[in-house]
């Protein structure tokens, strides 16, 4: 590539969860949209080295890449704006930053010095940086910093910002997130807090070339023209963000306010081809204009909190538009389910989806909603412990083994349908140990899955310990259950899936991460449909 890469930082002020993920797959997608090849990369300044230990409550879904990364959900944003792979360098934590320099330290590597946080740790950060922009592949690397500046967390992440402008001069750019308020009282905007979010900015060495300011309501030329002022920006630069009612419209928001192409000015680079957002836009429309609406209720254990399930309710509106409906999804929480309510509690579902999760809460909850889509016939979709779910269920009510369960659950259990694999039983770690990321699946002739999928082999995702218990195969088969997707290096069972019943499919892996708006995920455009049928 001809030219040097260019280096895009996205900070945030005055609060926290303003969108900074969504403006930087935003701007991102624009900058594609023009013909120019951007990846987005996270730096999260917590200590955890990745965010696979948290808790889906503490920092909502885990996203997983090709690579077996686990990731921030912010990826899940990056790729399903880009539709382009992410990876393990995508995403990197302070524990993660450390973890190296402390293990740089141990191998002697610093040659007797004093290992500090400037120069070793803001180092590494612009290392981790820079590793995109070297791979070649990418004309930006846009590198979004967690929490909100005045952390004492991120200081490190802007000190090395700071340097990195001095070093790579006109090849870098600061965007700065920040919020003004409304004053309902006065009926005003107030600037304020950006002024000082931007001064503590400066405070640390950095001057922002671009201000996107949330705000509810418009933000008129006068007050353009304050911030202009009190913050050293450019007019022009100062960019308006208002709530939008879905993240697939701003970019067009972005669009209008020209964000791209400030940012293509400031770095000095052409406007690229004529931006071409055709196929954003056609997705919009049908996103905007549903002709029908269907019913899914979504089982899982953590749905007070909706982004742990992010990329599944993502690829439920991707796969909704495909079939220009609106996918009314339902929580439902699966401790609440009883054999008493069950029936009341799912009587209004066209289709349910029982999610992913880990350990033994709001389980029976679970298989008692797989037994009623099996019985009543009602479309289902079983991802990862969903599908686990649909084998122990399937064993207890249909192959008449009362005390099957997984190991994970019951670990004493005289019927291990799902169990854990020898090359596991001795992992201590709870970081990192799972099966992760891509591995392949053969399609068998003949079966649902191979019809969705149109192939015979596919790639999917992975994040999980327990495993189908193969010493069971010939049990499934001869009471009619299809184990139709099959991982050929290790005989793992991949899908498993009933005829005789519209759709009932359980899938080891996590279909939802590779859903994009680009590239609907077949099995939930098929789940959809099927839903749509009832
Ligand atoms: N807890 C199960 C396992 O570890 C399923 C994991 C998941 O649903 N991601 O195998």
């Amino acid at each position: 590539m001809s030219a040097n890469t260019k280096y895009i930082f996205v900070t945030g002020g005055v609060t926290s969860s303003l969108g900074k993920g969504i403006i930087s797959a935003s701007l991102a997608k624009l900058l594609q949209a023009r013909g120019y090849t951007v990846t987005i990369q996270k730096l999260d300044p917590y200590i955890n080295v990745d965010p696979g230990t948290l808790n889906p409550y503490e920092h909502g879904e885990c996203y997983v890449t090709d690579d077996g990364a686990e990731t921030d959900l912010d990826l899940g944003h990056y790729e399903r704006f880009l539709n382009v792979p992410t990876s393990q360098a995508n995403n990197v934590t302070t524990g993660r930053i450390y973890q190296a320099v402390i293990e740089k330290e141990r191998k002697g590597e610093f040659l007797g010095k004093t290992v500090q946080v400037i120069p070793h740790i803001t180092d590494e950060i612009k290392n981790r940086i820079k590793i995109l922009g070297k791979t070649g592949k990418f004309q930006f690397v846009i590198t979004e910093i967690g929490g909100t500046v005045g952390d004492i967390e991120s200081l490190p992440y802007i000190e090395a910002v700071r340097q990195l402008k001095w070093e790579l001069g006109h090849d870098c750019m600061v965007i700065h997130l920040t919020l003004l308020p409304y004053l309902s009282t006065s009926g005003e905007l107030k600037t304020k807090p950006t002024q000082h979010s931007v001064k503590l900015l400066l405070e640390y060495g950095v001057q922002p070339d671009v201000l996107v300011c949330r705000a509810e309501h418009a933000i008129n030329k006068d007050i353009r023209r304050k911030i202009a002022l009190f913050c050293n920006v450019n007019e022009d630069a100062v960019i308006e963000a208002l709530d939008a009612s879905t993240i697939y419209e701003v970019p067009l928001l972005m669009e209008k306010e020209k964000l791209d192409v400030i940012v293509l000015k400031k770095l000095g680079l052409a406007a690229g081809t004529q931006l071409n957002l055709d196929k954003w836009r056609g997705f919009l429309q049908k996103l905007y204009n549903p002709k029908q609406e269907v019913k899914i209720g979504l089982i899982g254990k953590y749905v007070e909190l909706k982004d742990s399930y992010k990329s599944i309710a993502e690829a439920f509106i991707h796969a909704g538009v495909m079939h220009e409906a609106r996918v009314r999804l339902e929580w439902i929480h699966s401790e609440s389910l009883t054999e008493t309510n069950v029936l009341e509690k799912l009587k209004e579902l066209k289709g349910i989806l029982v999610a992913p999760g880990f350990g033994n809460r709001g389980i029976d909850g679970k298989i008692l909603a797989i037994k009623y889509a099996r019985e009543n016939k009602i479309p289902f979709f079983g991802i990862c412990l969903g599908m686990q779910c649909a084998v122990i269920e399937f064993a207890r009510n249909v192959l008449g083994l009362k005390d099957a369960h997984s190991r994970e659950m019951n670990p004493a259990t005289s019927s291990p349908v799902i169990d854990i694999l020898e090359a596991q039983k001795n992992i201590s770690h709870m970081g990192g140990t799972m099966r992760l990321g891509a591995y392949t699946c053969r399609l068998e002739p003949g079966t649902l899955a191979e019809k969705i999928y149109g192939t015979r082999e596919t790639q999917e995702r992975h994040r999980h310990r327990y495993e189908f218990n193969n010493e069971y195969i010939k049990h499934y088969e001869e009471a009619g259950m299809v184990l139709s997707g099959i991982n050929p290096d290790a005989g793992l069972v991949e899908i498993v899936e009933l005829p005789n019943h519209p759709f009932f499919v359980g899938v080891q892996f996590h279909p939802e991460y590779k859903s994009t708006v680009e590239n609907p995920h077949p099995l939930f455009v098929s789940f959809v449909k099927a839903a749509l049928e009832v």
